[in-house]
């Protein structure tokens, strides 16, 4: 089966202060054991090192994005090397926040899946349409775009989470209805069976992100083809261990 997966993407967000709250509320919460949910936090790359140190052990930690080749002199740039330096095991590749602000491509954020993969990174892959997209009937052929540029790059999607994340519900307060992730989700497997393995398509987890809440999850915890969340706003809440809890 797909272990139930909870990522907490905190973006640009938090203090010293706010971090370590943030890390205390999850180190007393209790939630299902790491055997029934795989909870991962996403701090920004200044706290990773303090979240490090304080996170329960139980609970892995994702950097937001890295470079997309072997470091060097690359101003700015956070290198996939440098993160397992820090015993950093996940990276967040792809968010719509990067492709749409920073202009990242399929291409690039292909590239920069298979480099991270190479490095021994286990990847969250990002996916997902914009509103202008769903309303022209295009979702279907956007997120296969975007999946077909990391297939095209990689053999083994053992490390690899993929993450339906519609643009439009993104930090909106508009969800997704249950039946409209199920369909999307549904869709990534149909592609994955077609065009990569049946063995790929029936073990990738297929997490949903877009204004996922603790009033939310439950219901779309429980459609067949949504393997966990992606969390953003809510993820810097209490709200957080709520969301954990949907795995059971
Ligand atoms: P929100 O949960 O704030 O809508 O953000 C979702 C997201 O982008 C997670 O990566």
């Amino acid at each position: 089966g797909r272990k139930f997966f909870v990522g907490g993407n905190w973006k640009c967000n938090g203090t010293t202060d706010e971090v370590k709250k943030i890390v205390t509320t999850l180190n007393e919460a209790e939630v299902p054991s790491e055997d029934v949910v795989e909870v991962v936090v996403s701090p920004p790359f200044v706290f990773l090192t303090l979240v490090k140190g304080l996170l329960r052990s139980d609970f892995n930690i994702a950097a937001q994005n890295c470079w997309v080749r072997k470091g060097g002199a690359f101003t700015g740039e956070v290198s996939a090397e440098m993160l397992v330096n820090l015993g950093i095991p996940y990276v967040i590749l792809g968010h719509s926040e990067r492709r749409q602000l920073l202009r990242e491509a399929n291409d690039f954020v292909g590239d920069k899946v298979a480099y991270a993969l190479s490095q021994g990174l286990k990847v969250i892959a990002c996916v997902g349409e914009t509103l202008e997209q769903r309303e022209s009937g295009s979702t279907m052929d956007v997120v296969a775009a975007q999946t077909k540029a990391i297939a095209d790059r990689i053999s083994d999607w053992t490390n690899v989470v993929v993450a339906y994340e519609p643009v439009w519900a993104i930090g909106t307060g508009k969800v997704a209805t249950p039946a409209q992730a199920q369909e999307v989700h549904c869709g990534l497997r149909k592609w994955l069976h077609a065009n990569v393995s049946a063995e790929v398509a029936a073990s990738t987890r297929i997490i949903y992100g877009g204004s996922v809440s603790g009033a939310n999850c439950k219901e779309l915890a429980a459609q067949p083809d949504v393997d966990g969340f992606l969390v953003g706003g809510a993820s810097l809440k209490p709200e957080f261990v709520d969301i954990i809890k949907s795995a059971t």
